[in-house]
């Protein structure tokens, strides 16, 4: 079940006549639907609603705001028309769109394998994930702050410089190496200081961790934290990159206590 039933390969469609929640016309989901969460204004409820038309592309934006990453992910990479002609359904499992007994044979054989499947666990745990992720009691803008940053969409210096926006990728806390995500937030040196107050660092040291998705993974799946350990990690995290950026915009630079005290301050504020 690889393609989609209605924006598929070199999809010619507009999205006006697909409505968003109801519609199938997401690939790569079982039942081509999104799923998650419906907090829309009714401005927003058709396809069409979620693309730029003057730029001719997905309204990013948009979409990390009102889809779960790896919905926003998947339709990020749907490809759009240049001539946006009207929607069509097809039929998504034979290669002339057109209806089969033999294709539909074939996609019942395919489920029936993936009943009993490891990836059908994989892909529960992938939803469990995401629904602890947005369940958090942290403030709105943690949760998605930790969302964005799980799809590696922040703009780091390491992203920009790979987009070319800017020269250099070097962290600007140590000096020592690129500012990749993980880096800034974990493996700084500076960080560090930060995360040393935190009550489970010397769990966390051992561990390593290639991305934030592999640290926020750790975090709600494995660690097997109180919720309110667990809303402190990812709200550190956020201070972090909170402090970052004003120090970038001309703030003071704090100590690693001083930024862990303000985590804490916030979260008890909350
Ligand atoms: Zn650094």
């Amino acid at each position: 079940m690889t393609n989609a039933v209605i924006m598929r390969d070199d999809s010619t469609q507009n999205g006006q006549r697909i409505r968003i929640w109801d519609g199938p016309w997401v690939p790569n989901f079982s039942s081509y639907r999104v799923v998650y969460p419906r907090t829309l204004s009714p401005q927003v409820s058709m396809v069409s609603h979620l693309i730029d038309y003057d730029n001719n592309c997905w309204n990013v934006d948009l979409l990390i705001r009102i889809f779960l990453p790896f919905e926003a992910e998947n339709i990020c990479g749907l490809p759009l028309s240049n001539r946006f002609p009207d929607d069509k359904l097809i039929w998504a499992e034979t290669s002339n769109g057109v209806f089969s007994i033999r294709s539909a044979y074939k996609v019942v054989m395919e489920l029936d394998k993936d009943a009993n499947n490891a990836s059908v666990s994989d892909g529960a745990n992938m939803r469990m994930f995401w629904r602890k992720l947005w369940k958090m009691q942290v403030p709105q803008k943690i949760r998605h702050f930790a969302w964005r940053a799980a799809c590696d969409i922040l703009p780091t210096k390491a992203n920009l410089r790979l987009r070319h926006v800017l020269m250099d990728n070097v962290c600007e806390e140590c000096g020592a190496t690129a500012e990749t995500f993980i880096h800034l937030l974990w493996e700084c040196q500076r960080a560090r200081e930060t995360w040393a107050s935190f009550k489970n660092f010397r769990i966390l040291v051992p561990t390593h961790f290639r991305s934030f998705m592999d640290f926020l993974w750790f975090v709600l799946m494995e660690a097997d934290w109180s919720s309110e350990d667990s809303a402190m990690a990812v709200s550190l995290v956020w201070t972090l990159r909170t402090h970052r950026n004003e120090v970038r915009h001309g703030g003071m630079r704090k100590n690693g206590k001083q930024v862990f005290l303000r985590c804490q301050h916030n979260m008890e504020e909350y």
